[in-house]
């Protein structure tokens, strides 16, 4: 059995040169989850701004090429660098079929694991995934020990770099100097502390010129073509992410609530995904839509720069929570395997979203059912309802009704004109999580909150009840979708955060009520 071992380790001990993104082996450090410091220690993140480009171009005054990163040589050019590819050729990539995950600490039942393979007589590997964080004698481990068998199916795709991309990097400025590199080209920004990179995609289909706090370096990526990448610091990419997550007028509370769960959500990441690429994260929806430099608001920026390395974890393991949010929970939370299947988080369980004292007045959610849901669903914004029945986003999210395009429906399901829609199925806020059509050719169940909320036009939730009115064959003739919230109203119910924070709450007391069972922790 070989062991391949992908996961970071993370040292910031005090007098370690800060800003390491570079060394002997160039490629390894862009390629492993290792994260290196800023010199004021922060974390830096590396995030995919392109890829796929024959040649991408860079300015900024006082611009630095430094090819192998900091500590390298240096080479003075102009404001200016095209930059493109010489000689790519592609990476190679294996692809593993996983069959079991444990926490590192489970060794037990990972060699259980592994004793009922061998006596298969199948051949396994181990992969770690995650990342292990040791900052200053502190310990955050977010990593997974993945199992794959041989000449298995029906497991998780796990891909494996057997060999990274090739080519020679090669940077022209406008007088002509020009710089080759191997593999990777790295350009420090000059006094103005961003670089401006041309022709990146937006998110209407277009292109446009963006700028980018910290480094830049340009790579081989895994198709043999550039990939830009953006070596961001922590708070600057935050700054960043969290006025696109909650308006920035949100009261400070809130925001603070939000920059840690956006830094839970940031660090779990790390490790889990672009395992084969030159880079962490990217910076579309896939990981999280990141735009560069002059997104930032003042007070969202403070709020990031008051919760400094504060991240949510778990009381019982330690480990990070999954700080998930949506926009309002429609005043009762949603239990993460209702939503997204797997097993059960105690940080992620739903709950009503109240003040305990008005809990007591509100219905109870133990068995829900049409009836008890509608009877919930009539209660609307107010200023002393659920903490996300009273900020001014409650009049547009709080309590909504949709009538259901009859036609659209009957096509997407196809099972002739329908007759009947019939939850079976709700999760602990009640929202559905499976349904039942049944039409003239026949019924049909959907399964997850997400395909319910599609197939019914994409509702804003799937906290909902269904007023319908029949034709004289007893054939649905309209369909209305009464419901409560928006978005899965797993973890922290924006809205009500901003309920929480006009309140007098502070943002552990937000924290605390989404996210049960864990704590704020200081790491760096
Ligand atoms: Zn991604
Ligand atoms: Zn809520």
């Amino acid at each position: 059995m070989k062991r391949i071992a992908l996961a970071a380790l993370l040292v910031a001990a005090s007098g370690v040169s800060a800003d390491e993104l570079s060394g002997a082996d160039k490629l390894r450090v862009v390629y492993s989850n290792q994260f290196s410091w800023t010199r004021d220690g922060l974390p830096i993140v590396t995030v995919r701004v392109m890829e796929h480009r024959p040649s991408v171009t860079l300015s900024a005054e006082g611009m630095r090429v430094v090819p192998d990163g900091e500590g390298g040589p240096e080479v003075k050019g102009g404001a200016t660098w095209t930059v493109r590819i010489v000689d790519g050729k592609p990476g190679r990539v294996v692809t593993h079929n996983v069959v079991a995950s444990f926490a590192p600490s489970d060794t037990e039942a990972l060699q259980a694991e592994l004793a009922t393979w061998r006596a298969k007589k199948i051949a396994t590997r181990t992969f770690e995934t995650g990342a292990l964080f040791a900052v200053k004698g502190q310990v955050l481990d977010s990593r997974k020990i993945l199992v794959a068998a041989a000449g298995t199916t029906g497991g998780t795709p796990f891909p494996e770099l057997v060999d990274r991309p090739r080519g020679t990097v090669e940077a022209v400025d406008e007088r002509g100097v020009v710089v080759r590199n191997d593999s990777i080209l790295w350009f420090e920004p000059g006094p103005a502390g961003t670089i401006a990179l041309a022709d990146v995609d937006n998110e209407r289909g277009g292109k446009e010129t963006r700028r980018y706090f910290g480094k830049i370096y340009v790579t081989v990526d895994n198709a043999g073509q550039l990939a830009v990448v953006n070596a961001v610091p922590e708070d600057k990419l935050l700054a960043g992410l969290v006025p696109a997550e909650m308006s920035a007028s949100s009261p400070p509370e809130a925001l603070k609530a939000q920059a840690v769960a956006a830094r839970n959500e940031l660090l779990a990441k790390i490790g889990t995904r672009h395992l084969t690429d030159p880079y962490r994260l990217c910076s579309t929806v896939h990981c999280q839509v990141y735009a560069g430099a002059g997104r930032e608001d003042a007070r969202a920026t403070a709020a990031v720069q008051a919760t400094r390395g504060e991240l949510l974890v778990r009381d019982h393991d330690g480990g990070l929570v999954d700080a998930v949010y949506s926009a309002s929970c429609g005043g009762h939370g949603e239990n993460n395997e209702n939503v997204w299947g797997g097993t059960p988080d105690l940080s992620l369980r739903g709950r009503l979203d109240a003040d305990p004292l008005l809990a007591a007045r509100l219905p109870k959610f133990a068995t829900i059912g049409d009836a008890e849901l509608r009877a919930w669903l009539a209660i609307g914004p107010s200023a002393d309802g659920p903490w996300c029945a009273r900020p001014k986003e409650a009049q547009i999210n709080f309590r909504w009704q949709k009538p259901i395009d009859l036609a659209a429906l009957e096509s997407r399901v196809a099972v002739g004109r329908l007759r009947e829609l019939t939850v079976l199925e709700r999760g602990v806020s009640g929202r559905a999580t499976r349904l039942r059509l049944v039409g003239d050719r026949g019924e049909k169940e959907l399964h997850g909150e997400l395909e319910i909320r599609r197939a019914l036009g994409n509702l804003k939730s799937a906290m909902f009840v269904l007023d319908a009115t029949r034709d004289a064959s007893g054939h649905l003739a309209s369909l209305t979708a009464i419901g409560g919230g928006h978005g899965h109203g797993v973890g922290m119910c924006q809205v009500g955060a901003v309920g929480m924070a006009s309140s007098g709450k502070s943002y552990t007391d937000i924290l605390r009520q989404y996210y049960p069972a864990s704590h704020v922790r200081k790491l760096y």
